[in-house]
C-alpha cells in the first residue's frame, strides 16, 4: 500500500469537491477540487525539474493557500518539503540552506535579492518566487502544467518534512519527519479530539511550525472539514469569524490577546466546540479567565517538532476532564514516562527529565547523527525512548504537567529549583502579569535564582515585598535572590521565552 500522507488526507476530503474547503479573509473560497488541483500542478511543476527524490524543497513564504499546496505538492511529488520561518534574515538563512542543500528555494518576492543570491551560492538551482497575493514565478510556471498528478508510493519511513526546531535553547536542529511519523498522528488527533466533516477550524497560525502545519491543517484536511484562513493573527478578525467556527487553535499568547478584546463573550462563541493551546505553557489565569468570559474550558497539548503532539487533556467528557496547568494524559499510542538521571522510569508525583516513544517520534535530526544518538535510549525491552528535553511529572491519572526545560533548571547550593513552580506563584501576586526565572552565576550557590517580572499595566511591583511573600510559601533556596521589573520578556517567533538571552542579559548580577 501508500503510505504517502497526501493519499489518507485525499481520503478524508469530502466527496462533494465543488463545497468550500478554505475561505481566506479577501474572500476568496478554495473549494477541495481547487485543493487536489493546484496540487497537483505544483507537484507536476517539481516532477519537471528532474531533481532527485528525496530533495528538499525549502520554502520561506509569507502565509498563504498556495503555500500550503506548496506543502502537500511536495508531499504528493515525493519530496521533502521544508518550511522556514519568515522572520528569518540573511545569517539564520545561510546556516539553513547551508545545513539542509535543498534542491528548490521559494520565497517571496521582496527577498529574492539577496536569497536567491545566497541559494546559487550554496549550489540551489531552483529559486522560485510566491507571494501571498497570488503572483509570482512559482504559480507562474504551474499554471503551464496539468491539473492531473498520480500521487507518488512512499514507504511509512520516507521522509515527508524536515521541521527545523524554534532554536529556544540553542541553534536550531532539523526534525527528520517521515510520511508515517505524519499520518499516525494525524489520525490519532482526529479521534481523540472528535473532528467532524461539519467542523470549521479558524487557522491563524502560521504555517512553517508543527502547530499550524500539522496540528491544524491534517485535522481540518483529514476530516474533510472548512477552514476560514487568517494570514495573519488579528484579534479582530478572530472575534468576527467565532460564531461561524467550532474550533480554534493558539499559542497562549494568542488567548492573552484575544481576552482583551471587549467584543470576545460567550454569545460569541456559543457554535464553537474546542479551543487548543499548545507551543508554550498556558497561564493558569489565563485559562481561568478564558472559562470566565466564554464558558469554554482551553485544551491543552503538549508536543514538539520532533513529535508533533505527545499528551493532550481530553476532548470528550467520557475521557476525563481538561485540568488547568497539565498538558493532559500520553496520547493514544504514545509513551510518556519520568525517570531518574540513570534513565530509570520514577513512579507518579516524582519530577524528572521527559521521556517518550511512539510512532509519531522522528527519526532524527538532520546530519546530526551523534546529537541523534546522545538523545535516544533504549530500555530493557529495547523500546527506543527520546529524551524531549523537558522536565515533568505524571500524576496519579496520568496526566503531565511540564515545569520547565532541562536547560532552565537552576541548581543553586546543590538543591534543584525548577523555574515553572516560582513563576506560578509569581504571576498570582498582585501587580504581576508574568514572570520569568532563571539561574545566575553566583559565587557562593554556583547558581542563584532570579526572577524577572512584567508588571500589570499601571502597577508597581515591589521586589522586598514579593520575595516577603514569596519566603512565607516556599522553601528558601528556591525564593529568588533578586526580582527584577521589566517592561517584557524576550520572545521568539513562536512566542516562546528566550532564557537564554535573559541568562546573558543578568550573568554579571553578582560579580
Ligand atoms: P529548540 O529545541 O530549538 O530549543 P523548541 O524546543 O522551543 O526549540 P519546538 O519544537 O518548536 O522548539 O517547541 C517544543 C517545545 O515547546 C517543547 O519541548 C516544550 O518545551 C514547549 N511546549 C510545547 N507545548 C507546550 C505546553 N503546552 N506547555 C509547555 N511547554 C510546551
Ligand atoms: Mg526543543
Amino acid at each position: 500500500t501508500n503510505h504517502n500522507l497526501y493519499a489518507a488526507l485525499r481520503a478524508g476530503f469530502p466527496a462533494e469537491l465543488d463545497s468550500a474547503a478554505i475561505e481566506t479573509e479577501t474572500g476568496l473560497v478554495y473549494s477541495w477540487r481547487d485543493i487536489e488541483q493546484g496540487s497537483a500542478m505544483l507537484a507536476n511543476l517539481l516532477a519537471s525539474l528532474e531533481i532527485e527524490p528525496g530533495s528538499r524543497v525549502a520554502a520561506h513564504t509569507d502565509k498563504s493557500v498556495e503555500a500550503l499546496l506548496l506543502y502537500l505538492a511536495c508531499l504528493r511529488a515525493g519530496f521533502v518539503y521544508l518550511p522556514l520561518n519568515n522572520a528569518y534574515q540573511s545569517s539564520e538563512l545561510d546556516y539553513f540552506i547551508g545545513n539542509a542543500e535543498p534542491a528548490v528555494v521559494v520565497c517571496s518576492g521582496r527577498n529574492f535579492g539577496w536569497l536567491s543570491k545566497l541559494a546559487f551560492q550554496r549550489g540551489v538551482r531552483h529559486v522560485f518566487t510566491l507571494d501571498d497575493d497570488r503572483s509570482g514565478s512559482l504559480l507562474e510556471r504551474a499554471s503551464h502544467f496539468g491539473q492531473q498528478h498520480e500521487v507518488v508510493s512512499r514507504a511509512a519511513d520516507d521522509l515527508a518534512a524536515i521541521l527545523y526546531t524554534s532554536g529556544t535553547t540553542g541553534r536550531s536542529k532539523g526534525a527528520m519527519l517521515s510520511h508515517g511519523n505524519l499520518l499516525s498522528n494525524a489520525r490519532t488527533l482526529h479521534a481523540y479530539w472528535d473532528w467532524r466533516a461539519d467542523d470549521v477550524l479558524i487557522h491563524a497560525l502560521p504555517i512553517f511550525h508543527v502547530h499550524g502545519l500539522f496540528v491544524a491543517s491534517h485535522g481540518a484536511l483529514l476530516a474533510g472539514a472548512k477552514m476560514l484562513w487568517l494570514s495573519k493573527f488579528e484579534p479582530k478578525a478572530v472575534i468576527e469569524r467565532l460564531p461561524r467556527a467550532t474550533v480554534f487553535m493558539g499559542v497562549p499568547t494568542l488567548y492573552v490577546r484575544l481576552l482583551q478584546e471587549a467584543g470576545l463573550t460567550r454569545e460569541l462563541c456559543a457554535r464553537m466546540r474546542l479551543f487548543v493551546s499548545g507551543s508554550a505553557p498556558l497561564l493558569i489565569e489565563t485559562f481561568r479567565d478564558w472559562q470566565r468570559r466564554t464558558g469554554h474550558v482551553i485544551l491543552e497539548r503538549y508536543g514538539m517538532s520532533e513529535t508533533v503532539m505527545l499528551s493532550s487533556n481530553p476532548c470528550r467528557a467520557e475521557d476525563g476532564e481538561r485540568v488547568g496547568g497539565t498538558v493532559g494524559p500520553a496520547l493514544p499510542g504514545i509513551g510518556i514516562r519520568i525517570v531518574d538521571d540513570r534513565d530509570a522510569a520514577l513512579p507518579a508525583g516524582e519530577t524528572g527529565p521527559v521521556q517518550v516513544s511512539g510512532p509519531n517520534v522522528f527519526g532524527g535530526y538532520w546530519r546530526m547523527p551523534e546529537k541523534t544518538a546522545e538523545e535516544f535510549v533504549a530500555d530493557a525491552a529495547g523500546r527506543r525512548w527520546f529524551r524531549t528535553g523537558d522536565v515533568g511529572r505524571l500524576d496519579e491519572r496520568g496526566y503531565l504537567s511540564i515545569v520547565g526545560r532541562s536547560k532552565d533548571l537552576i541548581i543553586t547550593g546543590g538543591y534543584n529549583v525548577y523555574p515553572a513552580e516560582i513563576e506560578g506563584m509569581l504571576n498570582e501576586l498582585p501587580g504581576v502579569a508574568e514572570s520569568a526565572v532563571i539561574g545566575v552565576p553566583h559565587a557562593d550557590f554556583g547558581e542563584a535564582v532570579v526572577a524577572v517580572v512584567v508588571a500589570k499595566a499601571g502597577a508597581q511591583p515591589d521586589e522586598a515585598a514579593l520575595v516577603a511573600t514569596l519566603k512565607s510559601r516556599i522553601a528558601g533556596y528556591k525564593v529568588p535572590k533578586r526580582v527584577l521589573v521589566a517592561s517584557d520578556l524576550p520572545r521568539n517567533a513562536m512566542g516562546k521565552v528566550q532564557k537564554n538571552l535573559l541568562r546573558e542579559q543578568h550573568k554579571a548580577l553578582f560579580t
